[in-house]
């Protein structure tokens, strides 16, 4: 498959059977993993061991590859824009894009759930006995309990302060042993101006440049490889998620609040982000919808956008992006872009006071919107960070209340703890979708050269041809 001559790497062409294999099998999966979940549910199976299965096919693999990826991703991006001119251009567009559809994203969830209102009439006594089940589920909860509460000790600005820190790495190595990517893109960034500037002076630095573009396309071989085991791990991660949660057990609030965040990510991501990808030069959205599709797949049977990386940088050029754009959008993407986490969070914040009774005027809803699109760039891109982040818009919500009398207590996140993992699935896809977009938008800024589009051609041929 892969032949190395001399210093140069050549990736064979992929036969269309992996394409056919990926797409068709996970879609199998989906439904498989669907009523085999089901099954296990009514019939009280243990998820465990279909959990630890998906993580061992297919979240560890992709975690392997997803630290060194984001950090010579970043490096090849800024070598091969080279120009800090250019460099800047593309980052300012890309933060600007970033922050635009995020607040579009807020704006559209938090119309719509005042809107549907699906909180409301609620008597005080249901709101009362299932806000104490809702807190009692949430301290119980070994993960989030913790991490709840040291976000809301941090609170906005010091979640903020904590972004800022990270950015800035005291120890990349470190950044790169605890998972925190907005460290390593930031060493990166640094290091790759670097080497574009030494690279016009200095012969060796030329060599650690061309060394590097070798291990970031080593790096995609093997993510082609770990992509194979997509349908097994996603009938898994379904499994899994299926028969812990069941598929009928929602009703009354819950089912009504469920299905206001699923139309808004819905309402996002096929009618807003192809407007906006239209309007921004992008032919046919919604092929480029298609041809992203391992990506988007991998976003929902994995709830994280950092584990689905990997797939999203070969996804994009596979669909049309350059290369140079999507290295350095999606990594950067991937950590702070969120419009999917955004719209969830305000839907949700929303909705918890709708449910105890507390209507909230134009003057909250704007701090929801504001503090949900902060709050979820801060959110790691991990399975339920949103759902912890979200303290951060309660708080501010509360703060911003005319009778204090009326906060809502943190453990109000209890009543949708059930439901989270199936809503982070489809979040995690919108937020992933969005990079992708903002990568082939902004794909005119850094479009590739004759000389970086040839560096890995083959690797992308086979699934051109079969997506075309
Ligand atoms: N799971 C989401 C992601 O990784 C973040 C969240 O909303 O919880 O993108």
């Amino acid at each position: 498959m892969v032949s190395c001559e001399g210093n140069s790497l050549t990736v064979a062409k992929r036969g269309p059977w992996r394409d056919r294999w990926v797409s068709w099998g996970s879609v199998v999966a989906l439904f498989a993993g669907v009523a085999v979940g089901q099954w296990l549910h009514s019939n009280g199976g243990s998820a465990e061991g279909w959990a630890a299965a998906g993580d061992l096919i297919l979240i560890r693999p992709l975690m392997l590859v997803v630290m060194p990826l984001v950090l010579v991703s970043v490096i090849t991006g800024v070598t091969s824009i080279g120009s800090p001119s250019r460099l800047g251009l593309l980052g300012g567009a890309a933060i600007v894009y970033y922050t635009a559809t995020m607040i579009v994203a807020c704006t559209l969830g938090a119309f719509l759930v005042t809107w549907v209102d699906p909180g409301g009439g609620v008597s005080p006594e249901v709101a009362k006995d299932l806000l104490a089940e809702g807190s009692s589920a949430l301290s119980s909860n070994p993960s989030l309990a913790p991490r709840i509460q040291s976000g809301e000790a941090e609170g906005l600005s010091g979640a903020w302060l904590n972004i800022i820190r990270q950015v800035v790495p005291g120890n990349p190595f470190a950044e790169m042993a605890n998972g925190r990517p907005l460290g390593i893109i930031g060493f990166a960034l640094l290091i790759g101006a670097a080497l574009a500037v030494a690279c016009d002076r200095i012969p060796a630095a030329r060599m650690a440049r061309d060394a590097i573009n070798g291990v970031y396309e080593a790096l995609l071989v093997a993510v082609q490889w770990i992509i194979v085991l997509l349908p097994i791990g996603a009938f898994c991660l379904v499994v899994s998620t299926v028969a812990r949660t069941g598929l009928t057990e929602f009703s009354g609030p819950i089912a009504k609040y469920m299905g206001v965040v699923v139309l808004g990510l819905l309402t996002h991501a096929l009618i807003v982000l192809p407007i906006v990808a239209r309007v921004g030069g992008v032919g046919r959205p919604w092929q480029f919808m298609y041809r992203c599709r391992a990506a988007l797949g991998t976003a929902f049977v994995t709830s994280s956008s950092s584990a689905t990386l990997p797939v999203t940088l070969e996804a994009g050029v596979e669909a049309g992006a350059s290369r140079r754009a999507t290295n350095f959008v999606c990594p950067l993407g991937s950590t702070v872009n969120m419009d999917g986490t955004a719209l969830y969070e305000a839907v949700a914040v929303v909705f918890l006071f709708q449910f105890m009774g507390i209507e909230l005027g134009m003057q909250e809803l704007v701090v929801v919107v504001v503090t949900a699109t902060l709050a979820a760039i801060g959110a790691a891109s991990i399975p339920s960070a949103g759902l912890v982040t979200m303290v951060l818009v309660i708080g501010a919500v509360n703060t911003s209340l005319a009778d204090p009398s009326k906060a809502l207590p943190l453990g109000a996140i209890g009543l949708i703890l059930g439901v989270d993992r199936i809503l982070d699935m489809l979040r995690t896809s919108v937020n992933v979708w969005g990079d992708l977009v903002g990568a082939r938008m902004l794909t005119p800024l850094a479009p590739d050269d004759d000389a970086s589009s040839q560096s890995v051609p083959a690797a992308h041929a086979g699934t051109d041809a079969a997506a075309a």
